[in-house]
């Protein structure tokens, strides 16, 4: 059966690669990867606790909570490149923000900022992060938000997870005023570390990872709805010691823990870049 890119539309998606029994597919047009999950597919129930504290779990993090200070300065930084707040009381959207490190970042950097979050279990760990009001629950691809409501909305290695993107920067478009600004971070699938690795590359997250765009996708995607891209670039982030160990035996060895790996030093973190992970600001043209 002839297969659509969900990101550009053009027909004829071709198999890459096959991966923990999951298909993927691939845009000659815009070169996104991508797999289309059965209607038992349940974002709500695979984001449980487990996801994020599940080290015999294959799936998410063996600790997510011990992530917090690499975040923490991830985001700072990264919000440090959106630019500053630009007037009092700005507003700024962070879509699945997870324990909610991104939203206090984005508070301490001035901003009124609120997070939208799918899961109930990671939500309950944000609200005393973020502070009052810092929390809703609920589906990025259906904001409860007003229209041109925010100067800013961010997803932070969150694109990748969401089975209709297209309804997804629909709704960032329609939450952000014109000239409001769009961040956000995801695998890039052209990048020179993914096409080595082929299969084993550390963003086939499976069954997580629903698309590997490409930067000629993410275009697309956000020119469709009227958000002009103004930066790409590759940027690292910095990740604890302990992380790196459990990514590397999770996409190497394709092994699970019984619990999270500990020992001296694991909680340090470092700046890694692998020129894999992109970088996109765009800006909402006036409509
Ligand atoms: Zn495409």
């Amino acid at each position: 059966m002839a297969v659509s890119c969900p990101v550009c539309r053009a027909p004829g998606a071709a198999p890459r690669l096959r991966k923990d029994g999951i298909e993927i597919l691939s845009c000659a047009a815009c070169g996104t990867g991508f797999w289309q999950p059965g209607p038992d597919f349940d974002p709500g129930a695979l984001y449980g606790a487990r996801y994020f504290e599940g080290a015999d779990h294959a799936a998410g993090y063996d600790d997510y909570a011990s992530l917090e200070g690499a975040l923490r300065a991830t985001f700072a930084r990264r919000l440090g490149a959106l630019g500053p707040p630009g007037r009092p009381g700005a507003r700024l959207l962070d879509l699945g923000p997870a324990y909610g490190f991104a939203v206090a970042e984005a508070r301490r950097a001035g901003w009124c900022a609120v997070g939208l979050e799918l899961s109930l279990a990671a939500a309950a760990r944000a609200a005393p992060v973020t502070g009052p009001g810092g929390i809703a629950v609920g589906n990025a691809q259906r904001a409860p938000f007003r229209d041109g409501s925010f100067d800013a909305v961010t997803l932070w290695d969150v694109l990748e997870h969401l089975a209709a993107p297209h309804a997804a920067i629909a709704e960032v478009a329609r939450v952000l005023r014109p000239g409001g600004r769009l961040a956000l971070t995801t695998g890039d699938v052209g990048s020179l570390v993914a096409r080595v690795s082929g299969r084993r590359w550390h963003l086939y997250t499976l069954p997580e990872h629903l698309f590997f765009y490409s930067r000629d996708g993410l275009r697309r995607l956000l020119a469709a709805h009227g958000l002009r891209v103004i930066g790409m670039r590759a940027e690292g982030a910095r990740y604890p010691i302990g992380y790196l160990v459990e990514r590397l035996r999770k996409s190497l060895l394709g092994r699970t823990a019984q619990r999270p790996l500990r020992f001296p030093g694991a909680g340090l973190s470092l700046p890694v870049n692998l020129f894999d992970v992109v970088t996109v600001h765009a800006e909402r043209e006036a409509a």
